[in-house]
């Protein structure tokens, strides 16, 4: 850069930082990043200073001391990122255990307090924004995110659906031998296209911000298969029309090739999980612009723990029926340029370990910036949520990560986060 170029880039930082300074009462802070990764240009830029202003990124500049008696995050020796995204948390949930009626033996109102928790950690995680794709107590999810928009807990950013919508005895529902399954765990349950659209209003009435189908059964969910078609195509299909009519989109929860192709057509905005897609599939969705959410950590975490810990056999059976595949078809789906965001099933092993599935991504074929963009700038634009966050760009919540070591030359990184700030506040 000439010197001129410099001065001038110097002036109008200067400039910028006087236009700011003058708004009322605004808490401004100051962050050194000794290499930020731009997740919207895929390149990283060397020692900067962010300006922040209320909890959102005003600025972004080459470093020089910001103003005597500024408040300064000094990040020189880290790398910092955008918090990341997952797109497929079960944060109102107990976790996954060896008893797959577990679910029935905890009401709303613990679903909800331990929900804090996670939240909690998958925050300290660096995971600062979630899409949360179902609680088996009726909004038990929405009451989570509300406490965290009051600041009443620590959690990430939360897009929530409130309720599975599943058949009868499907993917979404619990069911055990003699035990009647009482009513807010069958928000969701549908018996044909009116009774859909009936829910998905219900459920974006009271609080949901996005719906969620299970489009095929499911790998821990007792008597489904994860092959089988569950929800017609008819109601697929309604399910969309209902949400656009109020706003809203709709993800598929699909592991057999039938069920991700009839969800597509659908309509749907985005795949959870795609175990089974083939290149028809891969096809459509690159079409289509669907998103697809492939949760390829997991099964080894279930194949291990769960043997170990004795999980159901069939369990154990579509997990391995669905784990190297699945990981061959998010392969394919990288190469062919399908949009494809970081979604982990959180709930389904330990949460805060959501990172861990940043190596897989690579491994199976990602780049490491590539990983990355699928945990911001990507899972960011599936959300509807660009403006806010995916990005450390001005007019982004100051929603950032640190890492000591380089994310860039080993992935793994980031499977331990130094420090998050969240809107501004440093959280770890
Ligand atoms: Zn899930």
């Amino acid at each position: 850069m000439t010197a001129i170029g410099t001065a001038i880039r110097h002036g109008l930082a200067l400039l910028a930082l006087l236009t700011l300074g003058t708004a009322a009462f605004a808490k401004t802070i100051y962050v050194r990043a000794g290499r930020l990764i731009d997740t919207e240009q895929a390149t990283v830029l060397a020692d900067r200073l962010i300006r922040i202003d209320d909890g959102r990124v005003t600025a972004v500049m080459p470093f020089a001391p910001p103003p005597p008696g500024a408040t300064l995050v000094d990040w020189s020796g880290y790398t910092v990122l955008p918090g990341f995204i997952d797109m497929h948390t079960h944060l109102a949930d107990w976790g996954q255990t060896n008893n797959p009626a577990e679910p029935l033996l905890h009401n709303a109102q613990e679903m909800a307090a331990v929900g804090a928790l996670h939240a909690r950690t998958t925050l300290r995680a660096g995971f600062t924004t979630v899409h949360d794709v179902g609680c088996y107590r009726g909004f038990s999810d929405v009451a989570l995110r509300d406490a965290i928009n009051r600041g009443d807990i620590e959690g990430p950013r939360m897009n929530v659906v409130g309720a599975y919508i599943t058949i009868a005895g499907g993917g979404g529902e619990v069911v055990a031998p003699n035990v009647r399954v009482p009513n807010e765990m069958r928000v969701g349950v549908v018996r044909d296209a009116a009774e859909v659209r009936r829910k998905v209003t219900y459920l974006l009435q009271h609080g949901a911000d996005s719906i969620k189908l299970i489009a095929t059964g499911a790998v821990l969910t007792e008597g489904t298969e994860p092959g089988v078609q569950e929800l017609t195509d008819d109601e697929m299909r309604a399910a969309v029309e209902t949400a656009k009519a109020n706003g809203s989109w709709v993800t598929a929860h699909a592991h057999g090739a039938e069920g991700i192709k009839a969800a597509i057509r659908a309509g749907v905005r985005s795949i959870e999980h795609a175990s089974l897609i083939d290149d028809e599939g891969i096809q459509l969705a690159k079409a289509a612009g669907v998103f697809l959410d492939m949760d390829i950590y997991n099964g080894d975490y279930i194949e291990e723990v769960g043997t170990k810990e004795g999980w159901p056999a069939a369990s154990l059976r579509k997990n391995r029926e669905t784990t190297d595949v699945q990981r061959e078809g998010f392969r394919k789906a990288v190469r062919a340029g399908v949009k494809l965001t970081f979604g982990t099933d959180a709930g389904v092993y330990p949460y805060g370990l959501d990172a861990r599935q940043f190596a897989y991504m690579v491994r199976y074929g990602m780049t490491p910036m590539q990983a990355i963009q699928a945990a911001t700038v990507v899972s960011a634009e599936l959300l509807g949520w660009t403006k806010d966050v995916g990005s450390l760009a001005p007019g982004h919540y100051a929603d950032m990560v640190a890492v000591a070591r380089d994310p860039l030359a080993d992935i793994s990184a980031l499977e331990h986060i130094d420090h998050v700030m969240k809107g501004g506040t440093l959280v770890r």
